[in-house]
């Protein structure tokens, strides 16, 4: 195979989708499989959807993710530049090209005019198309239009009478479209700017792009990416089109039923590696159970041909789950690491000691990084007053029977580890009798102010004799 080069090209409209991330990682894996290159590329020709910044977040985005690119406008590269609008002569020589041609034509048709004709056609129940009206002007009556100074757009050609557009699609097999199912299309705007059509094919081109792998959205434009290929006698690339992603109820994945940006993972505490793999398998397996993959390993084994065809679906369960397995794999220090900027204000008055260990106490409970300092709660809880209804329920006389021996048992213990608090704890139910929630829920009251937590002899081991015993003595009645 020749070298593979392949582009991942976002518009800079705002934050990287999750679809967008599965798009860039495929273009990602499948290069480096073949030991080929990747570009990234930003398409901004609609200037009038650009966001600030939102190039950056990409890159951001992107890098986090581990999805790096071998050229693009953050890195030069021999193709460049990178960014769209800074090669719109490129794209103008190449329109004017077309025109000389014979292929493209200026069209003067003003908005009003287009919109008009359109709600004609819509009225007959016919598609909308442009009519044709500017491509039936001699070159002198456009020349002539040219010189008044009327703006005008180029279109690009299509002949109905010729045969059907097909090329053979990576992922879906053989395609085709009839002709008559597009229209002349503008390729190059008043402003000057050209479509996506034009810059995109130019670019691929330009940039010696063998393989376009993309979101099944852009499949419709072939056709037209064809003709432009034709036109120009270039070669066309290979194409390989990605299904949609899907809601868990298999409509279209919207906001409203899960987050669709990059950052509202890294936000909520989901891990680069998690997420990577986790996009990784919509719609793509391998032949094994194998369900964990770092993303080296994901380089090794992918390929186009375990793409499939339907849906994938988003199931933010299975996320969860993996990024859970991810947590997992962290040693404290790593987590600690990525957490310690976060951490509630309560828990970094421990020492860096105590902290990790508070962390690696809950470690086990975490599906997301964001979940942490709630789950750190019953370690700084106690250090405020305990509610009234805590201290009622410990008013009792068995938990005050619980209180004491407990007190009295860990003054006795020398070396204070979570074993011989947990063997105190099995002393004391065999001493009073006392077991279970009966036992366990006051100490885990005047200990931690909560209900729920980590193991108790973990929590008292964190907290240390003293602590412990005075967290304990401070609910005893006199
Ligand atoms: N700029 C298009 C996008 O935003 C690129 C489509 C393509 O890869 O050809 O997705």
């Amino acid at each position: 195979m020749e070298q593979v080069r392949v582009r991942f090209a976002p518009s800079p409209t705002g934050y990287l989708h999750v679809g967008g991330l599965r798009t860039a990682l495929f273009n990602y894996l499948f290069a480096k499989h073949h030991k080929g290159q990747c570009v990234l590329r930003i398409e901004d020709t609609d200037q009038t959807r650009l966001v600030p910044e939102a190039q950056e977040n990409l890159i951001h985005s992107l890098s986090w993710a581990g999805v790096t690119f071998d050229e693009g406008p953050h890195k030069g590269g021999e193709y460049g530049p990178y960014v769209q609008s800074q090669r719109l002569e490129l794209y103008q020589k190449h329109a004017a090209q077309l025109v000389e041609q014979g292929d493209a034509y200026p069209c003067f048709c003003s908005v009003a005019r287009l919109e008009e004709m359109r709600e004609k056609q819509r009225q007959r129940k016919q598609p909308p198309r442009y009519d044709g009206l500017c491509r039936r002007l001699s070159k002198e009556e456009a020349q002539a239009k040219i010189q008044e100074g009327l703006p005008y757009v180029i279109r690009m050609k299509i002949i109905h009478s010729q045969g059907n557009y097909t090329f053979n699609d990576l992922i879906r097999g053989d395609i085709s479209f009839q002709p008559t199912q597009i229209d002349d299309q503008v390729i190059l705007k008043t402003d000057g700017f050209p479509t996506y059509h034009l810059a995109n094919v130019i670019d691929d081109h330009y940039m010696k792009i063998t393989h376009v792998i993309r979101g099944e959205e852009w499949l419709s434009s072939v056709p037209k990416h064809i003709q432009l290929y034709r036109y120009f006698k270039w070669e066309e690339p290979q194409f390989a089109h990605l299904s949609l992603l899907l809601n868990t109820d298999r409509s279209k994945l919207s906001k409203r039923q899960a987050d669709v940006a990059v950052e509202d993972y890294m936000k909520k505490g989901v891990l680069p590696e998690a997420l990577v793999n986790f996009i990784a398998l919509l719609g793509w397996h391998t032949d094994t159970m194998q369900e964990l993959f770092t993303i080296d390993e994901l380089r090794e084994v992918f390929s186009l041909d375990r793409i499939g065809k339907s849906g994938a679906v988003f199931n933010t369960e299975k996320l969860e789950w993996m990024n859970h397995k991810y947590i997992q794999k962290k040693t404290v220090d790593e987590l600690y690491d990525l957490v310690s900027a976060d951490l509630s204000q309560e828990v970094k008055e421990n020492t860096e000691e105590i902290q990790k260990k508070m962390i690696a106490a809950v470690q086990s409970s975490l599906s997301t990084l964001s979940e942490l300092n709630e789950k750190l709660i019953p370690f700084v809880r106690a250090n405020e007053e305990a509610s009234p209804e805590i201290r009622e329920q410990l008013k009792s006389e068995d938990s005050q029977a619980v209180l004491r021996t407990m007190i009295a048992k860990l003054e006795t213990i020398d070396e204070f580890t979570s074993e011989t608090i947990g063997q105190a704890g099995k002393d004391i139910q065999k001493e009073t009798g006392y077991k279970g929630k009966q036992l366990w829920l006051p100490l885990r009251l005047a200990l931690t102010n909560s209900m729920q937590g980590p193991e108790l002899p973990v929590i008292a081991d964190i907290f240390g004799k003293e602590k412990c015993i005075a967290f304990l003595q401070r609910h005893i009645e006199v």
